[in-house]
């Protein structure tokens, strides 16, 4: 008989072995039927990349709570492609992407694996949710991210979201201080390699990289993190610039 309950379709890019997948399937457990898919492996700051040249294969996993979900040899974005075509036996009622283990605020959003997962399940048409945590110490305080991951689900469960639109959510570890709606921060990193020399005497170059903040409004994904307080934003993979598309299309070409 199909199950009657809500299904949440759980992924992340730091690979099903991570405890930010299994904090976050912990909490989607409250709303309804949980599957987990994601990659074999590490994936961060994959972006929306998809694989095209080799198969994909999935494995049944143990994660860290218990839940068995399904290992793939492939990127988020491929994981959620896959789980809607193939793994899953019903459509999910939401998407979830997380918990990362570091922050996807201001520019890492576009470099990030598992804002791209949830982007993905926009794009096949479901609610989706991105949910990092600012520290990257995969043994942080994941309690106040799985709190602003739940008021997030909550939301999106009573109210919905417009068509098109992927919410963003990114809180400090330990206790949540408060939850706020902000904009992606216009950042960019600066110093970005450090150079050293190989045993064999060759150059090698290893990314490092300090984010420089080009904005400082208060309503910004990182000023607000910096503050102490979790961010949600509502994102678009829509890249047209509607700023100029109207004068740039009287103009001739
Ligand atoms: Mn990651």
């Amino acid at each position: 008989m199909p199950s009657s309950k809500r299904l949440i379709l759980v992924c992340n890019d730091d690979g099903i072995f991570s405890p930010g997948i299994s904090a976050l399937a912990d909490v989607a457990k409250k709303f309804g039927d949980v599957a987990v898919v994601a990659p074999d492996r590490q994936q961060s700051a994959v972006g929306h990349s998809i694989t095209i040249m080799d198969p994909l294969r999935t494995t049944s996993f143990e994660l860290k709570n218990g839940l068995v979900g399904q290992a793939v040899n492939g990127t988020p974005a491929d994981c959620v492609k896959l789980a809607h075509d193939q793994i899953l036996d019903r459509k999910p009622d939401l998407v979830l992407s997380g918990i990362n283990h570091g922050s996807n605020a201001g520019i890492n959003i576009i470099y990030s694996g598992t804002v791209s997962a949830a982007t993905e399940g926009t794009i096949l048409g479901y609610p989706s949710i991105a949910v990092s945590c600012t520290e990257f110490d995969e043994k942080a305080d994941l309690q106040g991210c799985m709190e602003a991951a739940e008021r997030a689900i909550q939301f999106v469960f009573e109210n919905g979201l417009p068509k098109g639109i992927t919410l963003n959510v990114n809180a400090p570890p330990g206790p949540l201080k408060g939850l706020k709606w902000t904009r992606q921060a216009e950042s960019r990193y600066t110093d970005e390699y450090e150079a050293r020399v190989d045993p064999h005497k060759r150059p090698y170059y290893w990314i490092t990289g300090r984010l420089e903040i080009l904005d400082q409004s208060e309503d910004l994904d990182i000023n607000v993190l910096r503050e102490g307080l979790g961010s949600i934003s509502p994102i678009q993979y829509d890249l047209t610039a509607y700023s100029v598309f109207s004068a740039l299309s009287s103009m001739e070409i």
